[in-house]
């Protein structure tokens, strides 16, 4: 590893060092920054929030995956129901909601083993099907499977970050395919006729969309996972992203979207103005309370004045390299905390080093009325269920 990752870097420069540096001082052996785990002396509370206040539907999480772009539809679980069950009952969550289902027999094989032993507990998302938009009768196919998933007890339908920066005209070869191409347009309706709310993720963080130099505040997220990079290349802004999912959002006034990861979470001034345009628009909080958490006043108020549009969600998966949603206890206790305490800079995952960007939270502090919405009330309204 001799990329620059030294912090501290030995040489005539720490002469000055406080309290006089020699060559046996620690700083002056330098410091590795992924070993560099400072603890904050701040003397601040530290409130443990063991179970949520009000029962809680979890929207965004992926108990199961369905095999990627082209790949074969295998339906892989990663926990089983009771696993989840052990975890939902200690935390007081009510639902989990399965976003990654797929289709098909995958499909029926996630709600079979998740949805229809424990009615109420799970819920199952479908997904559309990728490997086949190339063929001529796409769209009428992809809404008639949308309608099949739902006959089959699907919820909603969710759509990965995979549109818009993975799939392509030959679904992995040519050119990237627009989010708001019109061969998705079935799609957006049928899901809209049945009462099925649209998980999306588009885009993501704006440091994705940056060279990954020493300016990046990503740099060790990026370099963890150096596959979320979409610098160069052929790939579109992470504003032009965005407007193609406003002009589906325009398109589609009676369908239901839930732009996921609060859909641009560095951005709440134009997040704002997005909800402002499209009624039809919500957001959820999964894997960004790093990010709202370091804007607490700015957040707070967000989510106050869109209160009856802020979904509760983790995107909890079981992956060890993405502690900020590796499904566990400690996980929700921390979206507790920052949702119901005024705690102050605390971190945002359960890790030894915060695994987006250095830096800690502050929590929100929501009055009750709100925190109830966001739990799972306007989750519920989604679902077609009572809160
Ligand atoms: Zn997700």
């Amino acid at each position: 590893m001799n990329r620059r990752r030294m912090i501290m870097t030995a040489g005539a420069g720490l002469a000055a060092w406080p309290g006089g540096a020699d060559a046996q001082s620690p700083a002056a052996e330098g410091l590795p920054l992924e070993q560099y785990q400072p603890k904050s002396m701040l003397h601040a509370p530290e409130t443990r929030v063991a179970r949520a206040r009000y029962p809680v539907i979890d929207f965004h999480t992926h108990i199961t995956s369905a095999g990627s772009l082209g790949g074969p539809a295998v339906l892989r679980f990663a926990a089983s129901a009771g696993d989840c069950l052990a975890v939902m009952d200690r935390k007081n969550i009510r639902t989990m909601v399965d976003v990654t289902g797929g289709y098909g027999d995958s499909l029926r094989e996630a709600i079979a083993k998740l949805a229809t032993p424990h009615p109420g507990r799970f819920v199952v998302f479908t997904e559309p099907a990728w490997s086949k938009t190339p063929d001529p009768g796409y769209p009428k196919l992809q809404a008639d499977l949308i309608e099949d998933a739902h006959r089959a007890g699907a919820k909603g339908l969710k759509v990965l970050k995979t549109l818009g920066l993975f799939l392509r005209d030959h679904v992995t070869s040519g050119k990237l395919v627009r989010l708001d191409d019109p061969r998705f347009d079935l799609m957006w309706e049928a899901a809209g006729a049945l009462g099925m709310p649209i998980a999306i993720h588009t885009s993501d963080p704006e440091a994705f969309f940056l060279p990954i130099d020493r300016f990046n505040e990503r740099w060790e997220e990026l370099h963890a996972h150096a596959d979320w990079s979409f610098h160069g290349k052929d790939f579109p802004s992470n504003r032009e992203l965005q407007e193609t999912r406003r002009n589906v959002m325009r398109r589609h006034p009676k369908t239901q979207f839930v732009c996921l990861h609060v859909a641009d979470a560095e951005d709440l001034a134009y997040v704002s103005e997005c909800l402002d345009s499209h009624p039809n628009m919500h957001v959820d909080i999964a894997a960004r309370i790093g990010e709202l958490g370091r804007q607490p006043r700015a957040a707070r108020r967000f989510i106050e004045r869109y209160q009856d549009r802020v979904l509760f969600g983790t995107d909890a998966s079981w992956s060890r390299s993405t502690p900020q949603q590796t499904f566990s206890d400690a996980l929700y206790e921390i979206y507790f905390r920052f949702l119901e305490t005024e705690d102050e800079y605390f971190p945002y995952a359960p890790a030894p080093v915060p695994p987006q960007g250095r830096w800690n939270i502050s929590g929100l502090g929501l009055p009750d009325q709100v925190l109830r919405k966001v739990y799972s009330a306007n989750a519920a309204r989604l679902l077609g269920e009572s809160a």
